[in-house]
């Protein structure tokens, strides 16, 4: 057979990825994130030995769709238990992953995980708001945002500047990675899951701890169509220093 007719599989349904109807809403970028976190270990062989700990809030049900063993966290948790998880079994590729009203929740237990270097991966999908909370507005909403409780748009003078969550975590020695990517366009999603895999593939080397801050879009508290919602996250991003920001 002629070898430029071969036909090449490139796309397919990731094995883990379970056939469920996702209940997260329309454009939501969790949904996104399930396919991609799922396409990522499917691509590492990682199926049998990664272990999920979904953070409290509309991140939690992500446990439902992926086919790996995981635990729904309570509130401000998840890096707490996968640290303890990690810490208990040996060998595994241990992920967080939860909204960014989720992490500041449990802000001390990722502060002192990334102290300690644990060899964990978070991955915080920030969407602007708490979800967790309603909508209400997150210490990250970038400012102009609107949310619950900043109904006409965030505005220091009333709120204070927003937090970079990425830069933030910059200076803790013992997170050795740090990238922030997005997932408002098929590009931005394909370098998310590389940096994903990178992160997943630092933790097998043993390399500290790594976290991701995935931008991402809430269409309902953000009271946009999915597509106004990627254009907005298109915007934020275009405004964030984007890609690795810390590496080993
Ligand atoms: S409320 Fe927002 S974060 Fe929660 S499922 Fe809906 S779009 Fe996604």
């Amino acid at each position: 057979m002629d070898e430029k007719r071969k036909i090449e599989k490139v796309y397919g349904f990731p094995e883990i990825l379970t056939e469920k109807k996702a209940h997260f809403c329309p454009g939501c970028s969790h949904g996104i994130m399930t396919k991609v976190i799922s396409e990522a270990i499917g691509e590492m062989g990682l199926e049998d030995s990664s272990i999920g700990v979904y953070g409290a809030g509309c991140a939690a049900i992500m446990y439902d769709y992926i086919n790996i063993k995981g635990v729904a966290a309570p509130p401000g948790g998840a890096v707490g238990i996968a640290t303890g998880i990690k810490s208990a079994g040996k060998g595994s590729l241990v992920f967080a992953y939860q909204g960014e009203g989720d992490l500041f929740y449990g802000l001390s237990s990722l502060i002192g995980a990334g102290v300690r270097g644990e060899g964990i991966t978070i991955i915080c999908e920030n969407n602007l708001n708490m979800g967790i909370s309603g909508g209400a507005m997150s210490p990250a909403t970038p400012v102009g945002v609107m949310t619950t409780t900043s109904p006409q748009g965030r505005h220091i003078a009333s709120y204070g500047a927003p937090v970079s969550i990425a830069e933030m975590l910059k200076d803790i020695k013992g997170i050795k990675y740090i990238a922030r990517c997005s997932t408002h366009s098929p590009g931005a999603v394909r370098k998310t899951k590389s940096i994903i895999k990178k992160a997943f593939e630092l933790q097998l080397y043993g390399e500290g701890t790594a976290f991701i801050e995935a931008l991402g879009m809430c269409p309902t508290n953000m009271h946009l169509t999915p597509v106004e919602a990627a254009l907005k996250i298109r915007e934020v991003y275009g405004e964030l220093q984007t890609g690795e920001i810390k590496h080993p």
